[in-house]
């Protein structure tokens, strides 16, 4: 990287906060995307990565980028999966790790943060005042600016969505250097700026950075349960989702995971699954203000199930218990990524959830292998996992992965219900958006990177 570009950083930041020394800059070239579509060729190396602490410093970077003509990744965590945050090309790297600021609103219940602030140090802070956030995907170090830039979701939506229910406020800076400050402690907004705000959510930090956020909290739930429901029959299985569904009750979650991956995640982790019964599982997790009314809709929910087939439920009731069975699914990605070549993010409305099944068995037998699967089953979001197979070529990889896609579109699907596009994933995104949806997007970017507004 210049020497000038360099030294302009370090007068933005300081010294202190610039980083280009090749060994400390390695663990910020990378995201935990599978290896099958990591960025080819191999990351930029010519990388300067640099930490600024607010708006402010992130506005005179994004100055002096544009100036120059330097290419500039935003990364938060690096738990994304589709390596938005890797650098493809030799730029500045600004990471938002030093934006920490957490301020608690108990009487707005809300929640003030930095960008740069965990999910897990979030969920702490809330808790300590008596709240609670919903949304939960996989990895606790994803920041509050990624969560964002993703719109993730988690297995904690059923009840209450993706992360775009919780932003009330943004403060964005985009790429021309201005600063926007949206929404803000306000459950109401029509002014038009909370609208402005949600062209940021969602768009994986291409049309700005975020930079802090007011998001909305719920209370701590008085009464909660995991109820774990095994089936001998998957079609049984995801079929009853639909039925508990209609019948009122919406869960916080209701997740599918599969015995080998439990069994084989738990063991990684030294707990123990706990059913020993069945081959497929519902994971239903409920949240409550009193203990009758999470009683009265286990029963309920157990009632559908064994309707539909079930096995005996489990119900894990301590916290420890569901914090445990939280993180057997939690970990179930990472305990199968070195066995994976690829998990696709495929989402087909909820109800099609079993015809994508019907289809996913046609390929095992097809290419004659075994689809490790799980997901958010309510949310018709599934994982399936693309093994690495002896002897495969890159190409016969592709094929698969395609066959895939096109399956979740035919049945009125995406190719990600979750995990973005980035840079991994780019290429697919014309199978969801006609020519004219992507030219539209790119002409608002142009228009924000090119046109301050003085
Ligand atoms: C084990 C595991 C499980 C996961 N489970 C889920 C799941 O269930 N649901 C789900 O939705 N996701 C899941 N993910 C994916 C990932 O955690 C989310 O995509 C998350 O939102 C990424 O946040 P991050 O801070 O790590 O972002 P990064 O990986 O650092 O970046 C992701 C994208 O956001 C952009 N970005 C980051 N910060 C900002 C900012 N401040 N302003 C603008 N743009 C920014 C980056 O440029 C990049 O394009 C999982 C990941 C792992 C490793």
């Amino acid at each position: 990287m210049r020497e000038d570009i360099v030294e302009a950083l370090k007068n933005i930041v300081g010294d202190d906060w610039v980083v280009n020394n090749p060994e400390a800059v390695k663990s910020y070239l990378e995201d935990e995307t599978e290896p099958g579509v990591k960025v080819e060729p191999a990351p930029a190396t010519d990388v300067v990565v640099v930490k600024p602490v607010n708006a402010q410093e992130v506005s005179e970077i994004l100055k002096l980028a544009n100036r120059e003509g330097v290419p500039v990744y935003v990364r938060g965590g690096g738990t994304g999966l589709a390596c938005g945050c890797v650098p493809s090309k030799p730029g500045v790297v600004i990471s938002m790790e030093r934006m920490k600021e957490i301020e608690i609103d108990k009487e707005n219940l809300m929640a003030v943060v930095g960008a740069g602030v965990t999910l897990g140090e979030l969920l702490k802070a809330a808790a300590k005042e008596g709240f609670f956030f919903p949304p939960h995907p996989g990895d606790e170090g994803a920041q509050i600016g990624g969560l964002i830039a993703c719109n993730a979701v988690g297995a904690r939506a059923v009840r209450t969505g993706p992360m775009r229910n919780y932003v009330l406020g943004l403060e964005v800076v985009l790429p021309t250097g201005e600063i926007l400050r949206l929404g803000g402690r306000l459950v109401k907004d029509n002014t038009g700026a909370g609208k402005l705000m949600h062209l940021f959510i969602g768009t994986e930090g291409i049309l700005g950075v975020i930079t802090k956020a007011v998001l909305r909290l719920s209370p701590q739930y008085k009464a909660t349960a995991t109820m774990v429901v095994p089936f001998n029959d998957r079609r049984a299985c995801l079929n009853t989702v639909p039925e508990i569904l209609q019948s009122g009750i919406i869960p916080l979650g209701i997740e599918y995971v599969q015995k080998k991956e439990v069994e084989l995640t738990a063991k990684r982790l030294g707990l123990e699954w706990p059913s020993k019964e069945g081959e497929y599982y519902l994971l239903i997790m409920l949240a409550e203000f009193n203990e009758d009314t999470l009683y009265a809709q286990l029963e309920e929910i157990a009632s559908i199930c064994r309707k539909n087939g079930s096995l005996e439920p489990l119900l894990a009731e301590t916290p420890e218990e569901q914090t445990n069975i939280l993180k057997i699914r939690s970990e179930i990605y990472p305990t199968l990524k070195p066995y994976m070549e690829d998990s696709p993010d495929i989402t087909v409305p909820p109800a099609n959830i079993g015809k994508l099944i019907e289809e996913l068995e046609k390929l095992e037998r097809k290419y004659d292998i075994y689809i490790p699967l799980f997901g958010h089953a309510a949310d018709g979001n599934l994982h399936p996992v693309i093994p690495v197979k002896e002897g495969w070529t890159k190409e016969q990889y592709e094929k698969l992965r395609m066959e895939m896609y096109q399956i979740a579109v035919k049945l009125g699907g995406v190719t990600t219900g979750e995990h973005g596009v980035g840079e991994a994933r780019k290429k697919y995104l014309k199978l969801n958006l006609s020519n004219e949806a992507i030219e539209t997007l790119r002409k608002i970017k142009k228009v924000l990177e090119t046109t301050p507004s003085h």
